[in-house]
């Protein structure tokens, strides 16, 4: 009995495992998945690789999201940007080329996108603390304070010598928006040089995939209905791109006087912007459209589509606090309900 009990599971698990794979040629020889999570730049990490070596190069692409974190991390005082940040007004600080990497894609994004993202938000993201100080909302006179202290413009970089400058004492970075999408980018990479050709890296809703399922199918990403964290809002398959990322007011917030405060905010005003709940985006890396869900939610629909057209090949939906959604032409037959 017990022996009858046992096949009788075995050929149900290989059922499951077919129809999980799918049924097209090669099915009953899907390769084993080698998957591991990791929580990292505060947020759950999940990489899942196939083929040969798999478990191997997703150690390789942990280092990665290890070392850029180590790098980025401003609630770390060793870290390379806080020790930016600690020499603000003072001296010029030498830092990882990585580093400079992730500054001079910040501020051409700023350029693009009307300072909607702006990396020397520090004193107004430190100011609120969304996450960190409780049901803390600074007073008019607090964020006007803060505001002058915010501006990519005043951001020095030589990438030469490869240091950074910021001139005002107070001034401060943060790559909060810039470093998960700029490591899962090196993860990535990682996984290649190793040989990986499918897999599909998800560092807190920034999705990278390598290839197709094992199956030959696209992979598909769910993204989370902001106002229900069991639903979703919408399946994307991921057939044109092979980059997805989500901002959203969703994930660390809180709410006061039934007002929500989310953790962006519009670096032009000091505030949150309220008219989108949640943005994704998809692109191909080889476009390089990387980190524009951040600006994209501040911008909101109307600014936000019109300055998306800067990159071709991507596509955006945005979510607005009235629950419509609005997706770009590019999406359709691609996104499913
Ligand atoms: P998530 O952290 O959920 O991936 P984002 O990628 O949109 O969300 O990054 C939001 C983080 O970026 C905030 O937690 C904060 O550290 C920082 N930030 C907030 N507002 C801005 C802004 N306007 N420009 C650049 N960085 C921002
Ligand atoms: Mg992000």
């Amino acid at each position: 009995m017990k022996g009858l009990r046992r096949i009788l599971l075995s050929i149900s698990l290989i059922i499951l495992v077919v129809l999980g794979a799918g049924c097209g040629p090669g099915a009953l020889f899907a390769p084993k998945p080698y998957k591991e999570t990791q929580f990292l730049m505060d947020t759950i990490i999940d990489i899942t690789a196939y083929g040969q070596g798999n478990e191997a190069a997703v150690k390789t692409a942990f280092d990665e999201f290890k070392r850029i974190n180590e790098l980025t991390n401003r609630f770390d005082e060793n870290s390379q940007v806080s020790k930016i940040n600690q020499a603000a007004g003072k001296d010029k600080v030498q830092v990882d080329p990585d580093v400079i990497a992730m500054l001079k894609l910040a501020r051409s994004r700023s350029e693009q996108l009307d300072g909607a993202l702006d990396i020397t938000v520090g004193a107004l993201t430190e100011l609120w603390g969304v996450g960190h100080k409780g049901e803390f909302v600074p007073s008019q006179a607090e964020i006007k304070a803060a505001l002058p202290l915010v501006d990519y413009r005043l951001l020095e970089i030589d990438d030469k010598a490869n240091t950074v400058f910021l001139p005002k004492t107070g001034m401060s970075i943060d790559l909060g928006a810039v470093a998960k999408s700029y490591a899962n980018r090196k993860a990535i990479d990682a996984l290649k040089a190793k040989g990986i050709k499918s897999a599909l890296v998800n560092a807190g809703g920034e999705v990278r995939v390598i290839g197709t399922r094992p199956d030959g199918q696209p992979w598909r990403v769910g993204v989370q209905d902001p106002r229900n964290t069991e639903g979703l809002a919408a399946k994307i398959s991921l057939s044109d791109w092979d980059s997805l990322e989500t901002s959203g007011d969703y994930q660390r917030f809180f709410i006061k006087d039934n007002v929500r405060y989310a953790h962006i905010i519009d670096p032009r005003t000091g505030v949150q912007p309220r008219e989108v709940v949640s943005v994704t985006i998809v692109s191909k890396s080889d476009n390089y459209a990387d980190v524009l869900s951040t600006a994209m939610f501040v911008l909101g629909v109307e600014r936000g589509q019109e300055l998306l057209k800067q990159y071709p090949g991507t596509e955006a939906v945005f979510i607005t606090n009235d629950g419509k959604k609005v997706v770009t032409p590019g999406l359709a037959g691609k996104i499913e309900f």
